[in-house]
Formats: structure tokens, C-alpha cells, sequence
């Protein structure tokens, strides 16, 4: 198969939490293994099941603190009064050697990305069908307190409000077709003229073949 140099995309999905960012982007991942999750910095504690340096990376808040000041953190925001962070360098390698990342990140975290890695941000948005169903979601996910529910819902029309900075919308209504369109959107940043920087050496190999 002829496969074109390029540089990964840096796919950011972002939405009111409870609308179903993490469950899309493990269906991509899922479908896809050359997709790689960006593990973020935390200084919350782990919900059941989620394990050091799969789902995060749990650290102390002066842990965190000191990753920012020393410059390892390409973006940082406070959510719900705790510290969340991207790390710089697995970002760095995987872009340069051609592989997409998922970013499961707030609306600070996207235009601070967006900031630092102008050309290789490509941001999704998530909303969910109607504020009932993100209430019933929220619930549904057993694993939170009432009171982190009722913070996390209050919070909601605040995040939804920055909908218009992403390039891209979907209403996450039926899960199947959620997973469709954000698969649609990830194939064509791919497809993005600039990012294919082989391109330029297979127009060397089409040339050299008619000077054969
Ligand atoms: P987020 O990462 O945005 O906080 P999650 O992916 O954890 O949200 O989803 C919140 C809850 O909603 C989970 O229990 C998940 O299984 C459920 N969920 C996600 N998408 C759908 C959907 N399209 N229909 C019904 N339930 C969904
Ligand atoms: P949760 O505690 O539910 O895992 O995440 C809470 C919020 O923090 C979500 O909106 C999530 O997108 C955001 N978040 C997770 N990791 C990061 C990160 O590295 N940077 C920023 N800015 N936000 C993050």
C-alpha cells in the first residue's frame, strides 16, 4: 500500500461532562489501534476502575504545580477545583512520527492546545439530545457522588456555552452514530492537504517514473 508521510492530528473531543466524550473516544480507539490517548495529569482521586497511567495520571497538587512551572505540562486549566494537565512530551513524539492522539480535555485545555499546536488541532464538541438525558447520564455513572453530580450539572451550560470555538459539532444522541461522525471527521483531518508532507517525495516518484 502507498503510504504518504504526514503528521498526526491532535483530535480534540470536549463536552459537557456526562455527554459521552470518553465513551466515543474509546469506540475510536477501539476501532482503531494506531490512536493513541493522551493521558492527562490529575489531581483528583481515581474512580473505581480507573488505573495510574491508562486513564490518568494521579498526582499530588504540588506534584502538579511543579510539572507546570518546569514547563512538562503543553496546557493546564483548574476544573471543579481540581488540577488537570497535558503532558508535553508524548504530544511532541507522536506527532512528529505521524500518529494521532485523542484529547479528552475542557474548553480551556482546547484553546490553550489550539494555542500551542495551531496546525495540528482538529476539535470536536460534544452535546448531548437535551439537559434531561445529560442529568440521567450523570446519574447512571454510579461511580460519582450526588454532590460531584450536582456540581458537574451546574457547570454544564457554562461549557456548553464555548460550543461555537470547535470546529466540529455532534449530538450524541444515538452512540453508534456519534462514533460514525466523529470516525468521519478524524479521516478527513488526515486527508488534510498540509498535514501530508510525503506528498511532495510521491510527486518525485510520479516524475522520476516518466524520466525513466
Ligand atoms: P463524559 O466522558 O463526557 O463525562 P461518559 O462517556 O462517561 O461521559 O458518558 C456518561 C454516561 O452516559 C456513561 O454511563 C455512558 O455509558 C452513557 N452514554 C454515553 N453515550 C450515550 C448514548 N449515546 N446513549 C446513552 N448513554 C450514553
Ligand atoms: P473527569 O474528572 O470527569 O475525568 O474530567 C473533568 C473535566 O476535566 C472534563 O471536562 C475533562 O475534559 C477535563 N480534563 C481532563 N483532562 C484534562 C486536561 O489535561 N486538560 C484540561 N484542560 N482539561 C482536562
Amino acid at each position: 500500500m502507498t503510504t504518504v508521510a504526514r503528521r498526526g492530528v491532535c483530535l480534540v473531543i470536549s463536552a459537557p461532562s456526562g455527554a459521552g466524550k470518553s465513551t466515543i473516544a474509546n469506540a475510536l480507539r477501539a476501532g482503531d489501534s494506531s490512536l493513541v490517548h493522551s493521558v492527562s495529569v490529575t489531581t483528583r482521586s481515581p474512580r473505581p476502575g480507573e488505573k495510574e497511567g491508562v486513564h490518568y495520571h494521579f498526582r499530588s497538587m504540588e506534584q502538579f504545580r511543579e510539572m507546570a512551572a518546569q514547563g512538562e505540562l503543553l496546557e493546564w486549566a483548574e476544573v471543579f477545583g481540581r488540577g488537570y494537565g497535558t503532558p508535553r512530551a508524548p504530544v511532541e513524539a507522536a506527532l512528529a512520527s505521524g500518529r494521532d492522539m485523542v484529547f479528552d480535555i475542557d474548553w480551556q485545555g482546547h484553546r490553550l492546545l489550539r494555542a500551542a499546536l495551531p496546525d495540528d488541532v482538529v476539535s470536536l464538541f460534544v452535546l448531548p439530545p437535551s439537559m434531561k438525558e445529560l442529568d440521567r447520564r450523570l446519574r447512571s455513572r454510579a461511580s460519582d457522588a450526588e454532590s460531584e453530580i450536582d456540581k458537574r450539572m451546574g457547570a454544564a451550560l457554562a461549557e456548553i456555552s464555548h460550543w461555537s470555538e470547535f470546529d466540529h459539532v455532534i449530538i450524541n444522541e444515538e452512540l453508534d452514530r456519534a462514533v460514525r461522525e466523529a470516525q468521519s471527521i478524524l479521516i478527513a483531518a488526515r486527508l488534510k492537504t498540509r498535514r501530508q508532507h510525503g506528498l511532495a517525495a510521491l510527486m518525485t516518484e510520479y516524475e522520476a517514473h516518466l524520466t525513466i
